[in-house]
């Protein structure tokens, strides 16, 4: 694979042949020191008033869609105009999206009964499973199939299938599992949890409130309950967990019921032309989601989860990357995107909406850098997810050996197993082809809590993050070549 050195990519951008070595070097070191003066723009100071205003109690915790939310969108336009960045081609700084938001019914309303060889088992709603909330009132009931993938949903028709998912399945479960019931009509759908029991209050929380969908137009189905896989009977588990797909003589009933209304949300976008006739058609993006959790039950008589790591501060190092970028004397040579989208928390709606509806085109989009999570931590270190998937990784891995004064390394995903990078907005952009790299610094005990507050951040932590990212996405701005998927991880990520 080609390796690109930074320093003689920098030196390509500013030396004609003419030039004689000692006139290449100053105008090298001129143009080092603008690019460091404006990577020195990105300081803790204003990362801590943005990231105090975003994640404010005032915003109420920029829940899709809401008022606060709504109020965070206005701000970043703000900053990004007053910064001299430009919004859409041929508009302003936002672009809406229609969603539906469905309500669920009352509790007596979601019903699971399980029947096997000993008779009837009824589940309590909310205590034992919660219900997908739908449109009106849904039922079905038939026997069980079950299935340890959605394309197993084909033999499901007329029948309650019921699905195991674990740690790295669940987003594409869930992110799948409306396509496949549209495609193969099953009764019914039970998602079996087999996961610790904080997912289930998480998954009890994001479902339980209500949900959130793309377009107008709500959609017909049958209902979805989801379960934890221990709160079945053994036997019944025994046989999920093994993938089989028998389980003869279990038969179940499933109802739900909820309202639905159509709003809409928006992401806010920015955007700076590059300065190269030709490279300037070719587009670096950055994106945060700048929704939150916004109000939930209160347990420690807090109910605004006011989301400060998740995502205030990628929300907020979007603003300071796009300051950094206009300060730049000449400019990038390929444009700049900054892309704050919401809906990200139900379900990557706002990333989705724009990967569908691109403003500037897909296949000239070079590089997508997400910012998720990246406020706390290990002092000296930040996870760039998705490194080893194409020549990003190494340009990073050169910044970073570059720039030793920002005393700031970066790691390969250390979580496989949680499948971090299909559940933020990067991956939308990386099925539609595009090499992605995302920033993220762990999770911690205030994940989706209302203790996830500004007090709790590290600053110093995140100006040296912001500089490191400012500096790796110059990079890739000026390189003569655009950044490249490794082929492997094309075709498992992208297919042919
Ligand atoms: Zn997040």
């Amino acid at each position: 694979m080609r390796v690109t050195r930074l320093l003689l990519v920098v030196g390509i951008v500013v030396c004609a042949p003419q030039f004689a070595a000692a006139q290449d070097a100053a105008a090298n070191n001129a143009m080092r020191a603008a690019v460091n003066r404006a990577a020195g723009t990105i300081t803790e100071a204003e990362l801590r008033q943005a990231i105090g205003i975003i994640s404010d109690d005032s915003m109420m915790g920029r829940d899709t869609p809401s008022m606060g939310l709504t109020m965070t969108s206005e701000y970043l336009a703000r900053r990004f105009e007053a910064a001299g960045l430009s919004g859409r081609p041929g508009g302003g700084f936002q672009q809406e999206y229609p969603i539906t938001v469905i309500t669920p019914g009352p509790i007596a309303e979601q019903v699971l009964v399980l029947e096997g060889a000993e008779g009837p088992i009824e589940f309590a709603s909310w205590d034992q499973f919660v219900a997908l909330p739908t449109t009106g009132a849904r039922s079905g009931s038939g026997e069980l199939l079950a299935i340890t993938n959605l394309d197993e949903m084909q033999g499901a028709r007329g029948r309650i299938a019921i699905i195991r998912t674990e740690m790295g399945t669940m987003p594409d479960v869930v992110g799948g599992i409306g396509a496949a019931i549209d495609r193969h009509k099953p009764a019914g759908v039970i998602i079996a949890m087999d996961l610790p029991p904080q997912f289930f209050a998480m998954a009890r929380q994001f479902f339980g409130a209500g949900s959130v969908s793309l377009g107008s137009q709500a959609t017909a189905g049958p209902p979805v309950v989801v379960v934890p896989l221990g709160n079945l009977p053994a036997s019944l588990g025994e046989t999920l967990r093994s993938g089989a797909n028998n389980v003869d003589g279990w038969s179940a009933n499933v109802a739900t019921s909820g309202t639905a209304e159509t709003a809409e949300a928006m992401n806010t976008v920015a955007f700076i032309e590059g300065v190269d006739p030709a490279l300037k058609n070719e587009y670096v993006l950055f994106v945060a989601h700048m929704d939150g959790q916004g109000i939930g039950p209160a347990p420690a008589g807090d109910s605004i989860y006011n989301s400060a790591d998740d995502n205030a501060s990628g929300t907020a190092m979007l603003v300071e990357l796009a300051e950094a970028f206009a300060a730049l004397p000449n400019g990038p040579r390929r444009s700049v995107g900054f892309i704050a989208v919401s809906g990200e928390e139900k379900n990557l709606l706002g990333s989705r909406w724009y990967v569908d509806n691109p403003l500037v085109p897909l296949e000239n989009t070079v590089a997508l850098i997400n910012m998720d999570m990246i406020g706390r931590n290990w002092t000296d270190s930040v996870v760039g997810i998705g490194m080893e998937h194409s020549t990003l990784g190494e340009t990073l891995l050169q910044t970073v050996e570059y720039h030793p004064e920002l005393n700031m390394g970066v790691m390969r995903d250390r979580w496989p197993e949680l499948n971090l990078y299909a559940r933020s907005d990067s991956y939308n952009f990386a099925k539609a082809g595009v090499p992605v790299l995302y920033f993220m610094s762990r999770g911690h005990q205030d994940y989706h809590q209302p203790s996830d507050v500004a007090e709790r951040l590290d600053y110093d932590k995140i100006a040296r993050m912001g500089q490191l990212i400012f500096h790796f996405a110059f990079g890739v701005t000026v390189m003569d070549e655009r950044p490249e998927w490794y082929p492997e991880a094309y075709s498992e990520i992208v297919g042919n």
